[in-house]
Formats: structure tokens, sequence, C-alpha cells
């Protein structure tokens, strides 16, 4: 049958979507998708995030009642389409998966291997990596044609763009039906080329590790390298504060990924960058990284 959207030349219709990975990223593509009235089905290997995601999209959207953006009833609705499991055949039966575990490629690859037996001709594939090659986890995968780079930003429900990124062999019926599906969330794509970190990424992390080395070196403390860049650049937030809520893993795997794929050592990431990571101390996501978060105000570490 021809739907609509083929008609139009947009792609097919999408219903329910998997969402792999449960973390920072994965309850906010899960909460917003549901908005939009897909079916969810959100996965993950530790079921402490999996109830962690089912309370914050919980909290999240009383936020968005209390504030007049939704109903009750509309809330009440998008959470009964989330269905949570540990299985990843649980993702089998859904038109579009969107990965969104953590951020190393072993990892990436080893949950798309695991889920190909499972997945139905038609599945879309993607990735909401922020940095890693979409061509190269493709070709790993039975249709890179039909796999592609669904990039994020966080938050999920209040950031309003979605990176679109194709792989070499990405084909235009899956990159017409992933914006069609940006466009029912009411969000903005915008089109990326594959290559490392893709644009937003690929501006954003070298400033935030500047901002280390800046700290690094002596330059300036926590609270005059984002006080400087709040007041005299106008950033909303400061970028060891961005770093914080980012997830300081995510930020040492882009600037690695930066550096190995581009051979440019502009792209080394900082020592100190690697010590935080190295002590488990990774933002906000574990209460501490260049803030400490474990008391009322956030406390500068250094
Ligand atoms: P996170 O650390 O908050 O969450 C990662 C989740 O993946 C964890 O819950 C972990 O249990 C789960 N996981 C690990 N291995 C898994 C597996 N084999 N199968 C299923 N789940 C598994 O990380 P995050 O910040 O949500 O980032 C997730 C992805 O989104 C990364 O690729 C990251 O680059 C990307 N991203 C992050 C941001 C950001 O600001 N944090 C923004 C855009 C994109």
């Amino acid at each position: 049958m021809v739907t609509q959207n083929q008609k139009k030349g947009s792609g097919m219709d999408i219903r329910s979507v998997g969402v792999i990975g449960a973390g920072q990223m994965g309850n906010g593509i899960a909460h917003v998708m549901s908005l939009a009235g897909y079916e969810v089905v959100l996965s993950d290997v530790s079921q402490e995030a999996l109830d962690g995601a089912t309370s914050k999209i919980e909290k999240n959207m009383a936020r968005q009642v209390g504030r007049g953006l939704i109903t009750e009833d509309e809330k009440n609705t998008a959470t009964g389409r989330i269905r949570t499991t540990l299985q990843l055949a649980d993702i089998g039966g859904t038109d579009l998966v969107i990965e969104a575990a953590t951020e190393r490629e072993t990892i990436k690859q080893a949950i798309f291997e695991d889920l190909l037996p499972h997945i139905q001709p038609h599945t879309i594939l993607t990735s909401n990596t922020s940095s890693i090659s979409i061509t190269r986890l493709a070709s790993r995968t039975d249709r890179p044609e039909r796999f592609m780079g669904f990039h994020f930003m966080n938050p999920v429900p209040v950031m309003q763009l979605v990176e679109l990124i194709r792989g070499i062999a990405t084909d235009e019926e899956t990159f017409a039906t992933c914006k069609g599906v940006v466009d029912r969330l009411g969000k903005t794509a915008a089109s990326a080329e594959d290559f490392p970190a893709f644009i937003v990424n690929r501006i954003l992390m070298p400033m935030i590790n500047e901002a280390v080395y800046t700290l690094y070196e002596g330059v300036g403390s926590v609270q005059s390298i984002d006080q400087s860049l709040k007041l005299g650049a106008n950033h909303p937030m400061g970028p060891l504060e961005l770093a914080d809520f980012i997830g300081l893993d995510t930020c040492l795997a882009i600037m690695n990924v930066l550096h190995d794929g581009l051979a440019d050592t502009k792209y080394r990431p900082c020592p100190l960058l690697t010590k935080y990571v190295e002590a488990g101390w990774l933002g906000r996501k574990t209460q501490r990284g260049f803030y400490d978060y474990r008391s009322d105000a956030p406390v500068p570490t250094r």
C-alpha cells in the first residue's frame, strides 16, 4: 500500500521507535518520541538506568504539565506508550531504531551485531553518536543504505536541533523518513556530512577542551572561566558547566575521535580532562565533575 508520506516522497511511515540506552539522551529521546505519538521500546543493560529513565520522564513531563505546555492527559497517554526492557530482542519489532548507548565504538558495534537477527527488513537503524563514523558503524550491519546518524542535543525535550548524518551508503528514502520524524517532533533538522564529530561537536568540543586547558595551565579558576564565557561571550552556560552537563566521559571520547580521525594535534584531549574521567568524576551524572553537585549549590572542584 502506498502511504500518504510515500506519495509526497517523504519516506516511509514510522509508527514505533526502539531506543537503545536509557541514559541522559535515551530518556529524553523516549520522552519526545512518545509525546509525538510513537510507540516506544526503551532498552538498556541496566535495570537501574531503566528505572531512572522512567522516573526522569515522569518528572520532566510533569514539569511540562505545570508550565501548561502539555495536558495531564497527554502526559499519561505518552508515558503509556513507553515500554522498557532489558532484552535487546524486544526492540526487534520497531520501525526505527535509535541507538543512544555509551559513546564507545566497540559497544555500539556489539549492540548492532546483537540486534540484527531480531529486526525486520524495513527497519531503519540510526545512532545518536556525537562523533563516531556513521559509515563505519553502518558497514558492519546488513543495511548500510538504511542506516544513518540521528543526533539529538541535550536536553532532548528542550533543544530544537537534530543533526542528521548520512553515511556514504545512506539512501534518500532513509534520509527522508528520518527528516519526517524530526518534523513530526517539531524540531529542526540540520544535515551534516559524516566526518568526525559532524558540525556541532566539531566546533563545541574543541572550545570545551580549550577551557579545560585554560584551567590546567592556571590561566583561570573554574569559576572565572565559566563566568568569563557567560558574561564576555554571552554563552548561557560556561564551558566547564556545560562539560559537566554533557558528561566528561562523552567529552573525552569525542576529543579522542577528533584527534584520531583528523590526525591533528590541535585536537589532543587535555590531560586534566582525562584525569577527571579516570577518577570517575564524570559531571552531573555522577554528582561530581568540574563542580561538586552533592550539596544545594554546585561547588567548584578546583
Ligand atoms: P549516559 O552515560 O547517560 O547513558 C548511556 C547508557 O547506555 C547507560 O544507561 C548505559 O547503561 C547504557 N548502555 C551501555 N552499554 C549498553 C548496551 N550494550 N546496551 C544497551 N545500553 C547500554 O550517556 P548519554 O549522555 O546518554 O550518551 C549516550 C549517547 O548519546 C552517546 O553516543 C553520546 O555521544 C550521545 N550524545 C550525548 C549527548 C550529551 O550531551 N550527553 C548529546 C548528544 C549525543
